[in-house]
């Protein structure tokens, strides 16, 4: 027999076996396809959806934003107000004190109700997840702008599959699943960053893969780093405001 006969007949002797397997299971006892371990942990929902789980680590709970840091290690200068942390203008971004690296969050945040500037300009904040991968925030209500520059987007990679935007002055969630990305020892990538985004409860991203870190000038770019980095809350001048921020680590 030639070689590649060989190679068929083999392949079939395979799949009539992998048959007669699914005839034998489709016949026999149902209990052969249960999978009964591990079982899934018990984890207690918020009151509703939008509500931290048991298992979260809260990040900001209305009253409380010292998970967060600033640059330079102080405390965070933004404002609470009502329940909110709201960008103070020229202060910087903030940092969580603890890094991340797969994890599911959510976040809500809200532009001011009195509407200044546009484009760009709007609202504008972003969540940078392993300080590096932005999700951008921004007030994109009638306001038009580079669509992977808008809410939603992935800054200047990934546009949002749809606008999901609620008005200016109006609170918007997200819920993301970030998948951090791997590298080898010498710096190359093992597997890319991937990200899924609902927007107000709409999926605007949906397992999408990033290209690398955010830049403002140029291509994305990947360059290594830990597996658990700070998420980034950015300062772009606009007093955009955030609360119930909550996140678990997967
Ligand atoms: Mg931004």
């Amino acid at each position: 027999m030639k070689r590649t006969s060989l190679f068929f007949t083999a392949l079939l002797a395979g799949s009539s076996l992998a048959t007669m397997a699914q005839t034998q299971l489709r016949n026999g006892d149902p209990k052969l396809s249960e999978q009964w371990t591990p079982e899934p942990r018990i984890v207690t929902p918020g009151k509703t959806s939008t509500d931290a789980p048991a298992d979260a680590i809260i990040l900001f709970n209305g009253k409380d934003a010292s998970a967060f840091r600033a640059k330079d290690g102080g405390a965070v200068k933004w404002k609470i107000e009502d329940g909110a942390l709201v960008v103070a203008g020229g202060t910087g971004e903030i940092y969580t004190k603890d890094g991340f690296g797969d994890c599911q969050l959510h976040i809500e945040w809200r532009t001011p109700a009195e509407v200044k500037g546009d484009g760009q300009g709007r609202g504008n904040s972003g969540i940078f997840f392993m300080s590096r991968y932005e999700l951008q925030v921004l007030d994109s209500y009638n306001n038009r702008t580079y669509s992977n520059g808008q809410a939603g987007s992935i800054y200047k990679q990934l546009p949002p599959m749809v606008n999901a935007s609620r008005p200016p002055g109006e609170w918007q969630t997200y819920d993301v699943i970030f998948i951090a990305p791997q590298f080898y020892e010498d710096g190359s990538v093992k597997s890319q960053a991937r990200i899924t985004v609902f927007h107000n409860g709409v999926l605007v991203q949906n397992n999408a893969t990033l290209a690398g870190g955010s830049q403002y000038i140029g291509l994305a770019v990947y360059e290594k780093h830990s597996s658990k980095e700070p998420i980034i809350l950015q300062d772009h001048g606009n007093p955009t405001a955030f609360r119930n921020i909550w996140i678990r680590p997967l």
